[in-house]
């Protein structure tokens, strides 16, 4: 664990020592209890996740411990740490990951802990479990278990104009009405035209 003062709690040392998971807990509580959190305490994190990643687009947010959502020559796409592109945000970006399915008893086990006799497993032929995959990089980025069928869970589609606008207060260059719409089920019925 490293050592860290605390001197200056909000320091951007101490923020990217919490992405990496080496702040002490005892700071951390600190950070967390603090009756009037930093103004800046946004714009040190993203810098802290821009140094670490190796792509120059401005990082917009961070979606999940591999997954941002980037600016780009006028576009917001979801990028993954690796580099690789999942294309625009508002789609969701499943459509365009690997995708492993999990469907029989057996092949759910395998990830499920060994449960009391009482708790249930995921019942086949009723669920299934789906992992996702970044192409690039090969991380996992996303599990679910969902009944057979059901569509790919959009886990997040952030009003990106309001939050940069009225929580950030600097709005962001680009905005429209438009970035804040579900794209997903305009993708698939391309799909659905084009076979
Ligand atoms: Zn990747």
């Amino acid at each position: 664990m490293a050592e860290v003062s605390s001197g200056d709690l909000t320091s951007k040392e101490n923020i990217r020592l919490m992405v990496e998971g080496k702040l002490s807990p005892e700071i951390a509580d600190k950070l967390r209890r603090m009756s009037i959190k930093e103004e800046d305490r946004f714009w040190k994190y993203m810098e802290v996740l821009q140094e670490k990643v190796g792509f120059q687009e401005q990082m917009l947010l961070r979606l999940s411990d591999h997954l941002y959502i980037v600016a780009r020559d006028g576009e917001r796409i979801v990028k993954c740490d690796c580099g690789h592109e999942f294309g625009d945000y508002r789609i969701n970006w499943k459509l365009n990951s690997l995708v492993r399915t999990r469907k029989t008893s057996e092949e759910m086990k395998e990830v499920y802990p060994v449960l009391p006799k009482k708790m249930p497993y995921p019942e086949e032929g009723l669920v299934e479990i789906r992992e996702f995959y970044c192409p690039g990089c090969l991380a996992q980025l996303a599990v679910e278990l969902v009944p057979l069928g059901y569509p790919a869970t959009f886990e997040i589609l952030p009003d990106l104009d309001s939050f940069y606008r009225e929580w950030l207060g600097q709005p962001l260059p680009d905005e429209c009405p438009e970035w804040f719409q579900d794209r997903t089920a305009e993708e698939i019925s391309h799909w659905i035209v084009e076979s």
